[in-house]
């Protein structure tokens, strides 16, 4: 970095400038937005720069520039598009003291001016130390763009209101009053009726934010079902309605998310690809530490929360702290896989149990009755199976399984990029294989898809 941004203190300082072309038109105009004394030198000036000084913005003096005129300037910007003018009017103003900038010379510039987005007080400056003034501009134009006119508004009016924050405690909870107020409560109130209804409107949001401040925090563990947002439930819908803290698992989708409040903070904490997820003392304790600040947390898990989800760690942890809660089931990843496929999970006079299984536990490939599971009729549902469906296909085999015992596998149940394979024991784990799946998938022992059943050929079929 060879230019250091900072903000310079212009208000009731002196700014001279030199020059009465383009040039100076253009720093003149960026010049006028701030509170300083401008003092601008040109023997023959254009007709803004006179429009401006009859105004009693800045001061005019029809002449070049002589020694002694920026005395005390801050800042001075030699604009005359005249190397020779501009070498002599900024050795004037260096010998004075001021920090010079010459007007497309960056190599004798003692600063150089940054695009500006102006949103005042809240100004952000984009600098390219000359070399890309057009990315400079492109990013300009997209900040313009992005940032609402009425961001400096609420920004002047957020900090004439800052004292009155002092009643909220530090950090987290004044970080969501204001949070609220830019995002929420701000940009509403000025749609609805400009200053006046956002003056208005920030006593009523701080009185909430005080009186949240005495509720009790709370965990809800809810159910996120197996992705299609429309398998939601109505309940869990309403605690992501009133979510404060929105922590989720690696399997619930963007599309459930986007239905959190808009104001929740989301913590992922089944992030995996930049270092090892979380662990799950690491979870508790983030679950713990927001319902403390007096937090409606949500702990949102993939399916249904109490199925192969750790539930219970994460309670006795919410227990130990005296913190209340409660579960919103949802729908697990075996009913959506089986719905995918067209059976039921029981059926009489095929099955009057099912079990749901696990493909690995703690300890590794998780051991099951695999005499039992290799009986006729039947149906096991295997969470967390791909990885271990060899091990499940040995053991199932050793046990007197039937080899051509139907398998279906159910990948991104319920999901836009659902697919499914139908196979058989005999099969099933060259066939994973094969079908290189990389999202959930669930394996069915026991079921075929309902279409496939009627067919004698168990070979391979994916649908899509
Ligand atoms: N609580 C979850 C299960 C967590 S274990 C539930 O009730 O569904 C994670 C395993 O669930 C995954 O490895 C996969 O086997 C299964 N799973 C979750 N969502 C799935 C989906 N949409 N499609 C297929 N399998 C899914």
């Amino acid at each position: 970095m060879k230019h250091f941004p900072i903000f310079v203190a212009l208000e009731g300082r002196r700014v001279v400038l030199s020059g009465g072309g383009d040039a100076a038109l253009a720093k003149l105009r960026l010049l006028l937005k701030t509170e300083a004394h401008l003092t601008v030198f040109a023997p023959s000036p254009a007709q803004e720069i006179e429009d401006w000084h009859a105004a009693g913005k800045l001061r005019l003096v029809r002449r070049a520039m002589e020694p002694g005129d920026t005395t005390c300037a801050v800042l001075f910007y030699a604009a005359d598009e005249d190397d020779a003018e501009d070498a002599r009017t900024s050795a004037i103003a260096r010998a004075d003291g001021a920090l010079v900038n010459i007007v497309d010379n960056l190599q004798d510039s003692a600063f150089i001016t940054p695009a500006i987005v102006d949103r005042d007080p809240v100004t952000v400056a984009i600098g390219t130390e000359g070399a890309a003034p057009v990315l400079a501009r492109a990013i300009k134009a997209d900040l313009e763009a992005r940032l609402p006119a009425t961001l400096g508004t609420l920004a002047r009016i957020g900090k004439a209101f800052r004292k009155a924050v002092e009643v909220l405690p530090m950090g987290r909870k004044r970080r969501d009053f204001w949070s609220e107020y830019y995002f929420g409560t701000g940009p509403r109130a000025m749609d609805e009726g400009g200053e006046e209804a956002v003056n208005n409107a920030l006593p009523a949001l701080l009185d909430t934010h005080v009186k949240a401040e005495e509720r009790q925090g709370h965990v809800a563990f809810v159910g996120a079902g197996p992705g299609d947002p429309e398998l939601l439930t109505l309940k869990a819908r309403k605690a992501l309605d009133a979510a404060d803290v929105v922590i989720h698992d690696r399997l619930v989708t963007p599309e459930v998310l986007e239905l959190a409040r808009r104001e929740a903070t989301l913590i992922d904490a089944g992030k995996t690809g930049f270092g090892p997820s979380m662990s799950q003392e690491e979870i508790n304790a983030l679950i713990v530490e927001h319902a403390a600040t007096g937090a409606q947390v949500v702990r949102l898990k993939g399916g249904d929360p109490t199925v192969f989800g750790r539930l219970d760690e994460e309670i006795d942890a919410v227990d130990a702290a005296g913190i209340g809660w409660h579960i919103v089931p949802g729908i697990t990843a075996a009913s959506a896989g089986v719905a995918a496929i067209g059976q039921s999970l029981t059926k009489r006079q095929r099955n009057a149990a099912v079990r749901f299984v696990t493909g690995h536990d703690m300890k590794g490939y998780a051991e099951q009755d695999w005499a039992a599971l290799a009986q006729p009729g039947e149906v096991a549902a295997i969470y967390m199976g791909k990885k271990s469906s060899r091990f499940i296909q040995g053991r199932l085999l050793m046990h007197g399984a039937d080899r051509a015992t139907p398998v279906s596998i159910v990948e991104n149940a319920s999901r836009p990029e659902q697919r499914i394979v139908a196979t058989t024991v005999a099969r099933m784990a060259q066939d994973l294989e094969a079908a290189d799946l990389d999202g959930p998938a669930l394996t069915f022992i026991g079921l075929a898809p309902r279409a496939a059943e009627a067919s004698l050929s168990l070979s391979t079929q994916e649908f899509a």
